[in-house]
């Protein structure tokens, strides 16, 4: 199979033998052949040697990589892919779990296909692409899931070309590439949760926050509750069946608020321990209605590019003051940031910002971050997106 080749300037070819997973437009020296986006191209270096195999695709990153040992037989190499992030899940121990069968199986460039992520749901699987050279291979890689998964499998659904850019004319609704829907309640740590794969935020369910999830379930029995940023109510559940004595959930979306809801009745607490709050997150922070034990801060990524990050910054401030000036003494902060311009520190810095406004004592009691099946390859820092402190105020 000939495929288009790029030359990297001289030099250009040290991060991918670091194997860095993108080359950027600005280290190519010249193509030889045609190249569009989603094409599947060569990279070699200034000599014609060769360096790695990937998808071409428009703006500042040319070439996403997912093979630096060539690309043959495409049948074979992706099930060999699929293969290995099932093997890591399994060790993880997701693949044959009654008690959490909600799960990451491919994290992009962690598992070594930037542009693709597919979240198992019970026994259905859910591809979202997001580079036009991922949704192209959509049929071969469901065909390696199918393979990989046998029996285990009852469905596939694609989410489409939401998240591909450049795709924006293409339908925007997904579909089923294998089997159909099922009404399958999933389970994380023994908790019940409904999940709309269809058209829900990310693949329905924010799965990277599992482990923290669990870890507020261990802080909670007998508190006052805020989950604010609830979605589906995930750290609500969770704090419920750990016996928190009360929960609100805060979201300003009413579709977020009714799947929080339910997902709370699913596991039989309706009544007086959880209610719902319909509101903007930043408004509602600044005079609290309720003494709190514990609240968590969970927004969406404030800063989704570098030139948001100072206006983000503001916004994590503002809202840890908030919640810092009126937790209970004593009370905890569970306070995350998913974007990824945010790194660790800058975070730390964010909410030690907010505790001298606000004029409270505060310790960090856990640093948290994403989970194992949301892996990060050491060689692509930019992996690494969600950051949480679990800080006690005095
Ligand atoms: N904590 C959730 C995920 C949060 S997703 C979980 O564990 O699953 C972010 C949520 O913030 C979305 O549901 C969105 O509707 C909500 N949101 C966005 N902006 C908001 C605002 N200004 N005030 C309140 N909620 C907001």
């Amino acid at each position: 199979m000939s495929v288009p080749k790029i030359f990297l300037k001289p030099g250009k070819e040290q991060s991918l033998r670091r194997y860095h997973p993108w080359v950027f437009s600005g280290a190519i020296l010249k193509v030889d052949g045609q190249a569009h986006n989603g094409d599947i191209v060569e990279v070699v270096d200034s000599n014609g040697k060769y360096l790695a195999t990937g998808h071409c695709s428009e703006g500042s990153i040319a070439v996403r990589i997912f093979s630096f040992n060539g690309y043959d037989d495409p049948a074979k190499f992706w099930k060999q892919k699929i293969n290995d992030a099932y093997q890591l899940r399994r060790q993880l121990g997701f693949t044959d779990n009654p008690e959490t069968n909600i799960y990451r199986l491919v994290h992009a460039e962690g598992d070594g296909m930037p542009g693709m992520i597919i979240d198992i749901y019970g026994t259905t699987a859910v591809m979202q692409s997001h580079s036009v050279g991922m949704h192209e291979q959509r049929q071969i890689i469901s065909e390696a899931l199918r393979e990989v998964y046998g029996d285990k499998l009852t469905a596939i659904f694609d989410r489409g070309a939401e998240k591909v850019s450049g795709k924006t004319e293409e339908s925007q609704g997904g579909s089923y590439l294998f089997g159909s829907k099922a009404n399958e309640i999933c389970f994380e740590y023994g908790s019940r949760f409904k999940v709309d794969w269809e058209t829900g935020q990310k693949t329905g369910y924010f799965i990277d926050q599992r482990e923290n999830r669990k870890l507020l379930g261990e802080y909670s029995k007998g508190k006052k509750v805020l989950n604010t940023f609830c979605y589906t109510g995930g750290f609500s559940v969770h704090a419920l069946q750990s016996g928190a004595s009360l929960v609100h959930s805060l979201d300003s979306s009413q579709k977020a608020l009714e799947l929080a809801t339910e997902n709370v009745a699913l596991n039989g607490f309706e009544g007086a321990s959880h209610d719902v709050i319909k509101a903007d997150a930043v408004e509602y922070m600044k005079n609290l209605k309720e003494d709190y034990d514990i609240i968590v801060l969970d927004p969406p990524a404030f800063a989704k590019h570098l030139s948001a990050r100072h206006k983000a910054v503001q916004g994590y401030i503002r809202i840890n003051e908030a919640a810092i000036r009126q937790i209970k003494p004593g009370g905890i902060i569970f306070t995350f940031s998913c974007s990824q311009v945010i790194d660790k520190k800058l975070f730390h810095d964010s909410v030690m910002a907010a505790g001298i406004n606000a004029r409270r004592q505060m310790r960090i009691l856990h640093q948290l971050h994403q989970p194992a099946d949301h892996p990060i390859s050491i060689f692509h820092p930019e992996g690494e997106y969600l950051k949480g402190l679990v800080v006690q105020v005095m």
